[in-house]
């Protein structure tokens, strides 16, 4: 079927799922937007596309993404370009991405500089947050530009100690300064001072390999942060999130906190919820020196490790369970990738130590397979749910809501045709990314993104993704809902 982009175009016979309901019911786009659904029939010369048998679903929401990002002395293997056509593929039509502050510069400098890096670039629609690498006074001021530039989300790290931490009197500033001008801020939760001390400890031990990357980050340490952040909060009453939530623990103390009156909300990445630390081996499976780079008879166990260095990094097997059932009772809102793409060979490769290896891994294209695969078709959450987390929550808590993130009349024509019927299994050969593997090499996964529309325009057919794509749009977020479960 060819769709003719200036007609109407009616999907008929598929599930249309929302985060409120599922019906059997027709799509009719035109225009670049959802115009009528309900028990429609073809006009003439409409074009139409059969979707018996499969969910309509609203077009994916990222959370989470650092493309084209400078860190830790190299740049992610990811940049826009390469990023979104990954996201597209796999069924996420805005991406929200964290354009970032660098010392020296002024908020806005940040954000002008993450426009040219997407402009013309990102095949997603897409959206920043604002992530602060320090804390200056005047920042205050500046965050009502950034608002006024149409990004309400900012991000503090508590982690990265002499790059990126920041302290708690800092902490307290910039959540006054958010909550008054209505925003939110995201938190990295970890305890970067004793990381440090930790990291340096194995250090002097001599233990260099990334098994000790994990070993120096446990679950306690993200807790800890998270129960800080959201008692400095409360005294604001000031809006924020917990971004990649990994532990149970800390998902406990969200919820004491949110049940004590706090507006926190939660993101968790489906490498959380579906790997463990049974990845990072033990102290002996990489070689204990690494102060040559890998090439001793350890080397190819060593590389695999790198493969899962993040932060936070991966936790025990009991972890999962807990996510899970906060993702599905509402403990959770929604989920994010942290794609933060980086190669084995010639960038994870190149560090000496597990505190130099470049810290991230990809996860852009398989975030709705992953969900769908081992939540719906697991039988861990409703169809309703799946949607709730992968669109409408953050739709609403960064503010694209009704325009992104349900199908309603009115709303983008971004929309996902998923087949539930074949299996496949993950090899990253499959992938439409720019780095050198997948952490889920080897997953087998329920059913296929079929078809993509973006803003009416059919962007994957039939598992293919178009040839010639046109660049997204930047998306002004409004103010945060935080009444979102
Ligand atoms: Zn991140």
């Amino acid at each position: 079927m060819s769709v003719v982009q200036s007609g109407s175009v009616l999907l008929s016979g598929g599930m249309v799922t929302t985060a409120s309901r599922s019906r059997l019911a027709a799509v009719r786009l035109a225009g670049g937007r959802i115009t009528e659904i309900g028990d429609l029939t073809p006009r003439p010369g409409e074009a139409v596309l059969g979707c018996h048998g499969c969910l309509i679903l609203p077009g994916g929401i990222e959370t989470h993404t650092h493309l084209d990002l400078e860190a830790m002395g190299t740049v992610t293997a990811d940049d826009f370009a390469s990023g979104t056509r990954s996201a597209l593929a796999g069924g996420t039509t805005t991406v929200l991405d964290f354009a970032t502050q660098f010392h020296g510069e002024s908020l806005m400098d940040g954000l002008r500089r993450w426009h040219k890096k997407a402009g013309g670039q990102a095949v997603t629609d897409y959206g920043f947050h604002l992530a602060m690498t320090q804390w200056r006074p005047e920042f205050a001021g500046e965050m009502a530009e950034v608002v006024e530039a149409g990004v309400t989300s900012f991000k503090l790290y508590m982690a990265y100690r002499g790059s990126m931490m920041v302290q708690d009197d800092e902490i307290y500033a910039a959540l006054s300064a958010s909550s008054r001008l209505g925003a939110t801020i995201g938190f990295h939760c970890e305890n970067g001072l004793v990381i440090d001390a930790l990291a340096r400890q194995e250090l002097a031990r001599g233990h260099t390999g990334a098994f000790y990357h994990q070993y120096t980050r446990p679950p306690d340490l993200e807790r800890e942060a998270a129960g800080r952040v959201t008692t400095i909060a409360r005294l604001l009453d000031a809006q924020h999130y917990i971004v990649h939530l990994s532990a149970g623990e800390t998902l406990e103390e969200v919820r004491r906190a949110r049940r004590g009156g706090s507006k926190v909300v939660a993101e968790t990445c489906p490498q959380y919820l579906l790997l463990d630390d049974s990845r990072y081996g033990t102290p002996d499976s990489g070689g204990s020196d690494k102060r040559d780079g890998i090439d001793d008879r350890n080397d190819s166990d060593e590389l695999g490790v790198r493969a899962f260095v993040m932060s936070p990094p991966l936790r025990s097997a009991e972890n999962l369970d807990a996510l899970w059932a906060g993702l599905a009772d509402g403990g959770i809102q929604f989920v994010g990738t942290d794609h933060c793409s980086f190669n084995l060979h010639g960038q994870k490769d190149q560090a000496t130590d597990f505190a130099s290896i470049p810290n991230g891994a990809p996860g852009v294209e398989l975030r709705l397979a992953l969900l769908y695969t081992y939540g719906v078709a697991g039988g861990r959450i409703s169809p309703e749910r799946f949607v709730a987390v992968t669109a409408e929550n953050a739709a609403r808590y960064f503010g694209l809501y009704p325009r992104k993130g349900t199908l309603l009349p009115g709303s983008d024509a971004d929309i996902v045709v998923y087949d539930p019927g074949p299996a496949w299994t993950v090899s990253h050969d499959r992938l439409h990314d720019n780095v050198d593997h997948t952490p889920y090499e080897g997953f087998t996964i329920r059913g296929r993104v079929r078809d993509v529309f973006l803003r009416g325009h059919r962007v994957v057919a039939d598992g293919v993704l178009a040839g010639d794509l046109a660049p997204g749009q930047f998306l002004a977020c409004g103010p945060p809902d935080s009444d979102i479960s």
